[in-house]
């Protein structure tokens, strides 16, 4: 039902009322669903442009309200962001993630060969000790810190550098894999690329998603390849659609891959299905 509105600022009013609701709403749901540990993650392949193997899966979010609503992870983030409700969210994930892997690694018969990657927050980086979870994630499951990539964000850099520098480091200290993500995208100056151990920069979508068709795109592109390939860094393109993309990204340079062509983000025995052992029939 809508309340009746006559005035312009009224009307923000009521809007602005009804997001918040909304977003205590949602607040209040998230909490509950982290509590009672109703979040799943979902895995997308990451593939060696070159080869087409899979050589790590990125641990996506998913969440499934009460009503069986599927919240899109830019909005559930967002509110977990917002709310501090980050920091359990990302705990849970690294340790789900473990578990995942350490399942994996069993079925298969010893260490199955790929990384998991997990997003850490810059909200969540500035509230949280992220080495120390992490390396609980490793002792309580056996893994090492080498099958980890954590994926960043600039902003996590931007708002805090020193921290941010310290927990890289500790979070390197472990074995791990570090990746810039959705490079391109932020604010910051360049500076910090050689101050900070960063492994791999993943190419933002919105570079990658067109680029056949736009030049501009392609310039942006190669310039962050040979950016990274000065740096001794590696490069993940986000949004590889088409076997077209692949192709032209790997003629590029470009060393990984991840986007619809290879596969959609999926559950996680679906995953492991791409990478276990072929079975006798
Ligand atoms: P992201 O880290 O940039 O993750 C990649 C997003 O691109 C995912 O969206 C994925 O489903 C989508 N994607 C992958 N391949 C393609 C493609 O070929 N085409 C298109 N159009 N999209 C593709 P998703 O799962 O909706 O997640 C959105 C964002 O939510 C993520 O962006 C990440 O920033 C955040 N997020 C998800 N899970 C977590 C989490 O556990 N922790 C944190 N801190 N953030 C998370
Ligand atoms: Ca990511
Ligand atoms: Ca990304
Ligand atoms: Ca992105």
């Amino acid at each position: 039902k809508r309340a009746k509105v006559s005035g312009r600022a009224e009307t923000y009013q009521t809007q602005d009322f009804a997001i918040a609701r909304a977003q205590f709403g949602m607040e209040t749901m998230l909490r509950r669903a982290i509590e009672d540990r109703r979040l799943r993650l979902a895995y997308q392949p990451i593939c060696d442009l070159a080869t087409g193997r899979i050589v790590s899966f990125e641990a996506l979010a998913r969440w499934t309200d009460d009503e069986g609503w599927a919240h899109s992870p830019t909005d559930f983030i967002a509110v977990a962001e917002e709310s501090g409700l980050i920091v359990p969210l990302g705990r849970w994930a690294i340790e789900e993630a473990a578990q995942t892997l350490a399942r994996w690694d069993s079925a298969y018969g010893g260490p199955c060969g790929v990384k998991l990657a997990v997003n850490l927050s810059a909200i969540q980086l500035q509230r949280d000790a992220i080495a120390p979870v992490v390396e609980a994630a490793l002792a309580s499951t056996g893994l090492s810190g080498d099958r980890f990539t954590l994926e960043l964000t600039e902003s996590a850099i931007v708002t805090d550098p020193d921290r941010i520098a310290g927990t890289m480091h500790a979070l390197k200290a472990l074995g791990t894999t570090l990746a810039m993500d959705d490079f391109g995208t932020g604010y910051s100056n360049l500076a910090y690329l050689q101050k900070l151990p960063i492994d791999v920069l993943k190419i933002d979508r919105s570079f990658v998603t067109g680029m056949l068709a736009d030049r501009d795109k392609v310039s942006i592109v190669r310039a962050i390849l040979s950016l990274a390939q000065a740096l001794g860094m590696k490069t993940t393109a986000e949004g590889v659609e088409t076997n077209e993309l692949a192709q032209t990204l790997a003629a590029l340079g470009c060393t990984f891959g991840q986007g619809y062509f290879y596969a959609r983000p999926l559950e996680a025995d679906a995953a492991y299905a791409m990478i276990a052992p072929a079975t006798m029939q």
